[in-house]
């Protein structure tokens, strides 16, 4: 991990999402500066000397890893939103009725019962390839590779009590955890929604109330109860 100074780089996260006392959150504003940092990131870590990328295994079409709960911030589920909303109406209802039947099956779930589950998640096209993956969360930008086989050994490993571990690319996961962690409290000292849920019930919930993601994260009024249904 080198020198890298991840709690500078949380505080200056964090800075990017404070506003003045007299501002109110321009939700637009917010979705840019969220794309910007993960641009950022992506240019650590290309940059950075720990940790050579071509030795990952990761590639379009491997959905080893995908089957995991995966935490999100509001930001970030208005951000899928948006780009689910640009999607023809075929294809948003295809994804609308994979996340009913994946939240029915997950929702009260802890990550080992959801593990035990076994069920990909709903973004995952025919191919096996993640239909958001130019929004994709933060948690599945963090994760990584080395070995394929080793990946699907880990998470059936785990289903059954046991652990194996997996080389990833370090600099990558705690650069894109402390990214989400920058970004949530980033939100919270806004006077915003910084809180976590689950991928799945919280971009379902969003597509049946499209009009209220803003309000929300100006809010934090989302409760449990309106996403389990
Ligand atoms: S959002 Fe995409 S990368 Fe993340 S778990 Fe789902 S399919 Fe995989």
């Amino acid at each position: 991990m080198g020198n890298f100074d991840f709690a500078q780089f949380q505080l200056e996260t964090e800075k990017r999402f404070v506003l003045p006392a007299t501002a109110e959150a321009d939700v637009p504003q917010l979705l840019v500066e969220l794309d910007a940092l993960q641009s950022a990131a992506e240019t650590l870590i290309a940059k950075h000397p720990d940790g050579d990328r071509s030795l990952l295994a990761c590639a379009p079409g491997c959905q080893s890893c995908c089957v995991v709960n995966v935490s999100i911030t509001l930001l970030e589920g208005i951000s899928i939103l948006r780009f689910l909303q640009q999607l023809n109406s075929a294809d948003l209802e295809r994804i609308v009725s994979r996340l009913d039947n994946l939240w029915r099956a997950v929702r009260g779930l802890d990550d080992e019962e959801r593990l035990m589950l076994r069920r990909k998640c709903a973004f995952l096209d025919d191919q096996g390839c993640c239909i958001i993956y130019p929004v994709r969360p933060l948690f599945c930008r963090s994760i990584s590779s080395t070995d394929v086989e080793l990946c699907r050994a880990a998470v059936t490993e785990q289903v059954f009590g046991e652990t194996q571990p997996v080389m990833m690319h370090q600099f990558q996961l705690q650069l894109y955890k402390t990214l989400f962690l920058g970004v949530a409290e980033g939100l919270n000292r806004a006077g915003l929604d910084g809180r976590s849920f689950q991928l799945c019930g919280l971009v379902r919930y969003l597509l049946s109330h499209p009009d209220k993601s803003e309000e929300l994260l100006r809010t934090s009024s989302l409760s449990w109860s309106e996403i389990y249904p």
